[in-house]
């Protein structure tokens, strides 16, 4: 039959058995260890009753639990529910109240938030995970955080707390084997509810299946060239609850029997130290990162030239960035794309001199492209006119959990009967050859007097004058109709607003209506924690003051 995500563990674990499959601040897991707790947490968790298509939440920083309660879950065949550890109680309930889990495993900090939740909610299991490494960091990192600042008192949350079954992480661990052995999952069963980003409105659960996860860590096997199956060094800088992190570091390296360095966040001091024991191979990171990594090993001269294979997804990546990680490092930093709902990688470029800088690549192996009319699907446009990105392949979800009305809305039924096609909402270009350049999201695109505005391309024209350090541009209402291209800027270290020297700095790269007819300076910008410009945020704030 074909395998899961757990049998892929199994044999990666298997002919990888003596290797050192983690790392969390210099302490190590083989693959053998990782493997016989993997086998007792299930057995607990089987105890407390979780069987087939039940929802287990993961409420964890990447911290080696994380990895051992995914896989633990994975084999009963019970579904991983993902989750952003620094959400305040109040998004955390909606999505507990959205996916229905009935077993939680948390780390301390929010533990009582959990074991609060009111009964009817149905949470029976609290299991709490003491990640004491973990914890000044991100607490560090809770008071930076742009989104979620606002604390809710518990009070409001809930009038009685409940007692529920609260347990410790070494518990559960206890559970010696079973007697009876219990079905494997399938692999057409749902392993992962994985939320999306929600970068244009409430995060959506997208339910991606073994098969789904799977075929995208076979895709990226065969994406990256040259990779040594039990030698690769993973760094998991990026957060795993976030469908990238989740990817490109959890279950690719657990694929390919790699070390797995862990980070609970993101520092630069904390990932030029380990580079010193365990030099990095591979890195999947954004471009805000690999901005300040290349700056901190160059003022630290630290040597990262052992990464041979830097990614960058999930948002634009400027070719500055590009140029100044190259020139400190040595090595190709590449960038490909992808979404939530495709597992998430859906192309990418390659490892060569062939990539394309300002591309995302070419579509990953069995996976279809297609651009279309945004406003109506069925017609597609021709090669390197805008239009919307279709997706089809082996790593593209079906649906999301609980919302038939928005699953309708992104499965467009395919006229040759066959799988449908996922509408990814970005605008995009794709060359003759096949290379995929993303113009911008379909609802972020500014319309001021007739014509679209991409913000991104404005925002690269501001990035590349000296003074500017952030900035994200966005359409404000216009009086008389339509939108004004606005721009919010952080200023780099010392330097002054100088309005008229950035529009005609603009004018000398965009068309005129493209040009900021408005640049406000702010001191951040509200990002995601993957280190999204969170566009919707700026409007608002843009329009308030
Ligand atoms: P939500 O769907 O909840 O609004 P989101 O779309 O940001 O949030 P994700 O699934 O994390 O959630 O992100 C997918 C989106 O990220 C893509 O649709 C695309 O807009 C953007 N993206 C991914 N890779 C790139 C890239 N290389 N360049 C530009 N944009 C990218
Ligand atoms: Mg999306």
């Amino acid at each position: 039959p074909e395998e899961s995500l757990v049998d892929m563990l199994d044999a990666s674990a298997r002919a990888n058995r003596a290797s050192v499959a983690l790392e969390f601040f210099g302490e190590t897991t083989t693959y053998a260890e990782m493997a016989e707790q993997i086998a007792r947490a299930a057995n607990g968790l089987r105890k407390l009753g979780v069987s087939h298509g039940d929802r287990v939440a993961i409420v964890l920083p990447n911290c080696p639990q994380h990895i051992v309660a995914f896989y633990a879950v994975l084999r009963l065949g019970a579904i991983v529910v993902e989750h952003n550890p620094l959400y305040t109680p109040s998004e955390l309930r909606h999505q507990f109240e959205d996916h229905g889990a009935t077993v939680a495993i948390v780390w301390d900090k929010v533990h009582d938030t959990v074991v609060d939740f009111p009964a009817d909610m149905g949470v029976e299991h609290v299991i709490a995970v003491n990640v004491t490494r973990a914890m000044p960091l991100l607490k560090r990192i809770a008071l930076r955080l742009p989104i979620g600042k606002a604390r809710e008192a518990r009070s409001a949350l809930t009038a009685q707390p409940r007692a529920k079954n609260a347990l410790r992480w070494e518990d559960l661990l206890e559970a010696r084997r079973l007697k009876k052995s219990h079905p494997r999952p399938a692999a057409g069963d749902t392993a992962v509810l994985q939320y999306t980003s929600g970068t244009t409105g409430t995060p959506k659960g997208a339910i991606l299946s073994h098969r789904n996860l799977r075929a995208n860590a076979l895709q990226g096997q065969a994406w990256v060239p040259g990779l040594r199956p039990g030698h690769e060094v993973f760094y998991a800088v990026l957060p795993m609850f976030h469908a990238y992190g989740l990817t490109l570091c959890l279950t690719f390296a657990m694929s390919m029997g790699a070390r797995l360095v862990l980070f609970p966040k993101f520092d630069e001091g904390l990932v030029l130290d380990a580079a010193r024991t365990s030099p990095p191979t591979f890195l999947p990171a954004v471009p805000p990162i690999y901005e300040r990594l290349a700056k901190a090993a160059e003022k630290r001269k630290v040597s990262l030239g052992s990464i041979r294979f830097a990614i960058s997804g999930a948002m634009n990546l400027p070719l500055s960035t590009v140029e100044s990680w190259e020139r400190s490092t040595g090595g190709q930093l590449v960038e490909g794309y992808g979404m939530t709902e495709s597992s998430p990688v859906a192309a990418g470029n390659p490892f060569s001199p062939a990539r394309r800088a300002g591309t995302v690549g070419v579509p990953f192996p069995s996976t279809e492209i297609r651009v279309v009319d945004p406003e109506n699907p069925h017609i597609d446009r021709g090669v390197g006119e805008e239009g919307e990105l279709l997706l089809r392949g082996p790593q593209v979800f079906s649906g999301y959990w609980n919302r038939p009305e928005e699953t309708l809305a992104v499965l467009l039924p395919a006229p040759d009967g066959g799988a449908p096609w996922l509408r990814t909402g970005d605008i995009v270009t794709v060359s003759a050859d096949g290379f995929i350049t993303i113009v911008d999201r379909m609802k972020e695109l500014i319309i001021t007097g007739g014509f679209n505005v991409a913000p991104s391309e404005v925002e690269e024209a501001l990035l590349s004058h000296e003074s500017i350090a952030d900035a994200a541009v966005v359409g404000l209402p216009a009086p008389g109709g339509g939108e004004v291209v606005t721009a919010a800027v952080v200023l780099a270290s010392g330097a002054t607003l100088d309005v008229a020297a950035l529009r005609e700095h603009c004018r000398g790269r965009l068309s005129a209506y493209k040009v900021p007819r408005q640049i406000v300076a702010v001191d951040e910008l509200p990002r995601s924690l993957i280190g999204k410009v969170l566009r919707r945020q700026v409007r608002e704030q843009l329009s308030a003051s």
